[in-house]
């Protein structure tokens, strides 16, 4: 069998679509205007992302706020957002260019989201010839929607939890229900959980074995089966290009993420200074067996926030060098992190997100080529 390779999630959208995107919140278009360009970008995405040869694939997330704000806003302006929320909750991340992007503050209970990812994928389907994975959001990045100190009057924090594996595990059955070969979690906030920024509070709690229990509550409602199929991403973050924990080192990440009962694992990589030393962490914290399953570690071959665009001989030098560290039947390929998180992002280094779409599909091709070389080399075809 060829090692397998899979997009995390997201494109740029084009500019045209971020436009429409602020005219939505400034009254000035419908959400029926917003809906039709909405599925234009879709239609978009899905073609090109085909046209690379890859697998599997995505919608780009064109409909979502933002990967992590999907279920809880229309618009990352906060336009439409879910019942029991204000705006102007925690940081959850603060990048190195010194731009930071906010979560909403949970009110009251009960949490509930407003919109599914399956709400996306049910359009995305009926575009696309060749199968779809999903992302969709930890409830680790959502446990930072109630307060860190104290509790909700009338909705202990224990409540809350417990609605939020409830909805997390729904957004997740709903995904394979509609038709997702794949589902995968967005766990950014995991390396970023290892810094300590005085600036942005969460950090120096020690949250990370939190959010692990957190997260294998909700994995361990899935059979093996099923997990065989539900990934878990990493990444230093990804937005305007720049990131918000490359600096952490990922001996102090890798072991804990690892106990995350999940299938397969999407890990940023490219941008590493050292790939073989996080290749080596790969092959001695990543399980044969977690729960009943084998946890497969997809390693980042490209990197979204830099236009150059890697060649496949690059790509197939990286895998071969993985493979002496990780076992091939539990390698895979991915990209660094998805090419756009958030919804609203120029690709300042790319020169525009147009720009950046089409290195975008030019960097995909290169991965399924440099995947299928190596599959070749290493007598897996
Ligand atoms: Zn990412």
């Amino acid at each position: 069998m060829p090692i397998p390779t899979e997009n995390v999630g997201s494109l740029p959208r084009p500019m045209k679509l971020q436009e429409a995107i602020a005219d939505y919140d400034a009254g000035k278009i419908t959400k029926e205007e917003l809906k039709t360009v909405q599925d234009e970008a879709c239609k978009d995405s899905i073609e090109r992302m085909e046209a690379t040869g890859a697998p599997i694939i995505s919608d780009g997330e064109q409909r979502a706020s933002s990967f992590a704000t999907y279920p809880l806003a229309d618009t990352l302006a906060g336009t439409g957002l879910a019942d029991n929320l204000a705006g102007d909750g925690q940081y959850f991340a603060i990048f190195t260019d010194g731009h930071h992007r906010q979560l909403p503050r949970l009110t009251a209970g009960p949490f509930r989201y407003k919109t599914y990812a399956a709400d996306y994928l049910t359009k995305a389907i009926k575009m696309a010839e060749k199968p779809l994975k999903q992302a969709v959001i930890a409830p680790s990045m959502l446990y930072l929607l109630y307060p860190l100190d104290g509790e909700i009057e009338g909705y202990t924090r224990e409540q809350f939890m417990e609605d939020l594996v409830n909805e997390c595990e729904k957004d997740i059955r709903q995904c394979f229900a509609a038709g997702a070969q794949r589902v995968s979690i967005d766990f950014t906030e995991g390396r970023l959980a290892c810094r300590n920024d005085p600036n942005n509070p969460w950090t120096g709690r020690k949250m990370l074995e939190q959010f692990i229990d957190l997260n294998n509550r909700v994995l361990d409602r899935f059979t093996p089966e099923e997990r065989k199929n539900i990934g878990i991403h990493t990444c230093p973050g990804g937005d305007c290009d720049s990131t918000h924990s490359a600096d952490v080192d990922y001996a102090e990440l890798l072991p804990s993420m690892f106990k995350m009962n999940a299938g397969y694992f999407l890990i940023q990589l490219a941008s590493e200074p050292d790939k073989e030393r996080v290749y080596k962490l790969l092959g001695e914290h990543s399980r044969e067996d977690a729960n009943g399953v084998p946890q497969i570690c997809f390693i980042g071959v490209i990197n979204p926030q830099n236009p150059r665009v890697e060649t496949p001989e690059e790509v197939r030098d990286d895998i071969l060098l993985a493979s002496k560290y990780i076992p091939v039947e539990r390698l895979g390929t991915t990209d660094d992190c998805g090419f756009s998180p958030f919804s609203i992002d120029v690709k300042p280094k790319h020169g525009s997100p147009d720009v950046a779409r089409d290195i975008a599909f030019q960097k995909i091709e290169s991965r399924v080529k440099g995947t299928q070389m190596a599959s070749e080399q290493l007598g897996l075809n």
